[in-house]
């Protein structure tokens, strides 16, 4: 494809997802095709010679389309947003465009020093501790997801708990971490990868609001070191992602703080609300923090994948993760006057994802960001009266922020009915939960293009489902 072609071609595909967006409500938001579908369709082997781009074309739009669950409906409420924008596709274009590899910083400087940028820019923006900007001694990176950040937190507790011998040695089982019920699948996920061994993750109580209960930690803590185990490491959630809870960061933070344990703080959707001075509170107690991330990609607009990580030490990540084979040497690093980000995460390779970043922050501003947050707050809010003041409805938690689990009182069976036969209507796209032994659906209000519009049609479409199962039953 020479560059003329790639200017047609190019064209045709803006134009291709310019009409996606403006026709994206006529879709059922749950893809309707059967397991096995897509594949029937495709041919069973590759060509042996290249194809028209139209060709390809005309099958993304018969084949993959009916196969296509539309996370950038404004009616999609399911899981967490996983949220993009204009200028985000338009940066993860250039991005591709680009096709650097930023593994270190002589690889592409701009990749590196706008990350690096970007990621200052944020702590700022967010209110975070200012322990966390590249100035100093921490400093932060952009990780694919949150279970990577949480899993290089892990890591760097790890060694930092051993002298940074399991590097050398390996594990050997005196490894404590902790977190609550309800904290997110990662924390268990990291703890098998990094060798602590999951029967050596604590897993705490929480308390009405489904926060951790400090007190519990700290009775297991010390249970843990009376048995001779060290404590290492605690995940502490903003935002859990069954109910939105928020772990009391503080309280955690003075026990690890007094332990010597790592504090992680996981805000992976929520965080993004404290670009709004009101809701800062929920990060309450960073200050204690020695690890930290967000997900510009699931509520600030910016295409999967795009987590931000944060540490309060960054020598003692890169000292875990840190590794220099001859061919990566170069002058640049050699001078200690540079970033490698290859050093703050898993892989090496590393491709630009500051650019869509750095274009959503740019276009929007912040003010633009806050005023999103800000209504999708307020439209869930909206909805948690609506099922208050409903017969039918209860909530199941008070929604902190946006994330509404609420259920019908007729019981579980009820409500599984409920949000199956709402999924199947394609009108809108709703998850469950279970919230204290008891099947809840969840509303999250967070896609980019959600207004109210959306949200009352979402509240009438559950409210004469509900009415229809109830008629059908009697
Ligand atoms: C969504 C979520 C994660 C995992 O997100 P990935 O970025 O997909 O790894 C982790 N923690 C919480 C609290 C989440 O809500």
């Amino acid at each position: 494809m020479n560059p003329e072609e790639f200017r047609r071609h190019g064209h045709e595909v803006v134009d291709w997802i310019a009409d996606y967006y403006k026709d994206i409500e006529k879709f059922p938001v749950l893809s309707r095709v059967k397991p096995g579908e897509v594949r029937s369709k495709l041919p069973p082997n590759a060509p042996e010679e290249g194809e028209s781009f139209e060709a390809i074309l005309r099958d993304v739009e018969e084949i993959i389309l009916p196969g296509i669950t539309h996370w950038q409906s404004p009616n999609f409420f399911g899981f967490f947003p996983c949220n993009a924008s204009g200028p985000a596709i338009l940066g993860e274009l250039m991005s591709a465009g680009l096709g650097v590899q930023g593994m270190l910083w002589t690889t592409s400087p701009a990749c590196t020093e706008l990350e690096t940028h970007v990621l200052d820019w944020l702590v700022d923006m967010l209110g975070l501790p200012a322990k966390f900007k590249s100035d100093g001694p921490g400093g932060g990176v952009i990780q694919d997801t949150a279970s990577s950040a949480t899993l290089c937190a892990l890591l760097a507790a790890r060694e930092r708990a051993t002298g940074f011998q399991t590097n050398e040695l390996g594990c050997d089982g005196c490894l404590v971490a902790y977190a609550s019920t309800e904290a997110h699948s990662s924390v268990e996920k990291a703890v098998r990868i990094a060798g602590i061994g999951r029967q050596k993750l604590r897993l705490i109580g929480t308390d009405d609001n489904l926060a951790l209960r400090p007190a519990a930690l700290l009775a297991q803590v010390r249970k843990d070191r009376k048995a001779g185990l060290v404590p290492a490491f605690v995940c502490a959630t903003v935002g859990t992602t069954s109910s939105n809870a928020l772990d009391p960061v503080a309280e955690i933070g003075r026990i690890a703080a007094g332990e010597g344990m790592w504090l992680h703080v996981d805000a992976a959707m929520s965080g993004t609300a404290a670009v709004c001075p009101e809701f800062r509170h929920i990060h309450d107690g960073l200050e204690f923090a020695d690890s930290y991330c967000f997900n510009p990609h699931k509520w600030m607009f910016t295409n999967f994948d795009c987590d931000t990580f944060y540490v309060a030490d960054r020598a003692a990540l890169i000292r875990t993760l840190t590794i220099l084979p001859e061919y990566l040497r170069n002058k640049a690093t050699d001078s200690g006057a540079v970033i490698d980000y290859r050093d703050w995460h898993v892989q090496l390779g590393r491709r630009f994802r500051a650019l869509k970043l750095w274009f959503v922050i740019r276009h929007f501003g912040v003010e633009g960001l806050r005023r999103r947050v800000r209504e999708h707050v307020e439209l869930a809010g909206q909805f948690a009266r609506w099922v208050e003041d409903s017969v039918g409805f209860e909530l199941a938690v008070q929604p902190p922020l946006n994330l509404v689990c609420f259920r019908h009182k007729a019981g579980d069976e009820f409500n599984r009915r409920l949000l199956e036969r709402l999924n199947e209507g394609g009108k809108l796209y709703l998850s469950h939960t279970i919230v204290k032994g008891r099947y809840t659906l969840r509303l999250c209000v967070g896609q980019t293009n959600t207004e109210a519009r959306h949200v009352e049609g979402a509240w009438r479409e559950i409210e004469q489902t509900a009415a229809s199962l109830e008629a059908g039953a009697s």
